[in-house]
């Protein structure tokens, strides 16, 4: 009898841990080994989920029906909470506001046992108020493994010399507190320049990525070489942000572009993430007006980059 109980027991439990999206309870603790996210079995693990659209444009879409929506319905495993930081309403104006709504989709996404890119969404360099904010989040969310630090959205003139100091100075705000958690570091021009980062990388920190970011009907195989020159040389990638349209986020989807870019993230288990929930006029925003603020979309409420990320994020999370 004890026998079948525990037979029936252990089934049970396959049957939630197979048929629940419950990414951080299946893998936990992430970490770097080599060029690889791994999770804590060591085994390499490939997030797929989405973007927020900036915090101060669409503060609409940041809340938790939005969350749970994207993650039972859209199948994502991490999602992007893009706070705006210079434009206003964002952070350096409205740091109080700013860091509630992006507080909002951390507990949702640690509600919804999805992991959490908290991303500094900057163009230009505010060493101290980025130590500052990381600092108090890493203090807040440090001990949860569904945290990812995102610490420059994407540096557009600044150099790498400029971009490392100021890596270093927020690495070790958050390191103070958080030992471990993966903090996703910005590359040159718009996360693009990986072969200068790769020739120089920052040393002595642990768990450290680059993010690279492509919109597929402007960028391909010049910047996918940038990546496999990155990966050669030891460099860990993660596209936080992309897209199958133009780099503008706007103009027609190149499906052939998008496909070549997916293939070849699944070929080297890089995790990427689509920009992204916002219901703006453009191509790149997947909702249109009519959209729910909590969720609750019908096919009707998404754009055509909605329905093409939510095929592919279900395919990805095996939800087809
Ligand atoms: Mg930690």
């Amino acid at each position: 009898m004890k026998t079948i109980i525990t037979i029936m027991v252990t089934a049970s439990m396959m049957l939630v841990s197979c048929g629940d999206n419950a990414p951080v309870k299946e893998n936990g603790q992430l970490s770097v080994s080599g060029i690889h996210l791994i999770n804590q079995y060591g085994d390499t693990v490939m997030l797929h989920g989405v973007s927020y659209g900036w915090h101060n444009w669409w503060p609409r879409f940041y809340n938790e029906g939005t969350v749970t929506e994207l993650t039972e319905d859209w199948g994502i495993n991490v999602i992007r909470a893009a706070m705006g930081v210079e434009p206003d309403d964002g952070y350096l104006k409205s740091p109080e506001w700013s860091r509630e709504k992006v507080e909002t989709i951390v507990d949702a996404a640690i509600k919804n046992d999805i992991y959490v890119i908290i991303d500094w969404h900057a163009h230009g360099i505010h060493t101290e108020e980025a130590a500052e904010f990381f600092s108090e989040i890493a203090r807040k969310y440090g001990a949860y493994p569904h945290v990812i630090y995102e610490i420059f959205n994407e540096p557009v003139r600044d150099s790498w010399d400029t971009i490392k100091q100021y890596s270093i100075e927020v690495i070790r705000a958050i390191r103070e507190h958080d030992p471990d958690n993966i903090i996703l570091v910005g590359s040159p021009y718009w996360d693009q320049d990986l072969h200068i980062v790769a020739d120089d990388p920052i040393e002595g920190f642990d768990n450290l990525m680059y993010a690279l970011h492509f919109y597929a009907a402007t960028h391909g195989e010049s910047l996918r070489d940038r990546g496999d020159y990155a990966m050669s040389k030891g460099i860990p990638l993660f596209i936080s942000e992309s897209a199958g349209m133009e780099a503008s986020g706007d103009g027609p989807i190149d499906y052939e572009a998008w496909s070549r870019w997916i293939n070849w993230m699944k070929e080297h288990k890089i995790s990427w993430v689509t920009w992204s929930i916002s219901d703006k006029d453009e191509t790149c925003s997947m909702l249109k007006e009519s959209a729910g603020s909590e969720g609750g979309w019908t096919k009707e409420d998404l754009k055509e980059s909605g329905i093409k990320t939510r095929e592919l994020m279900r395919e990805m999370g095996d939800k087809e």
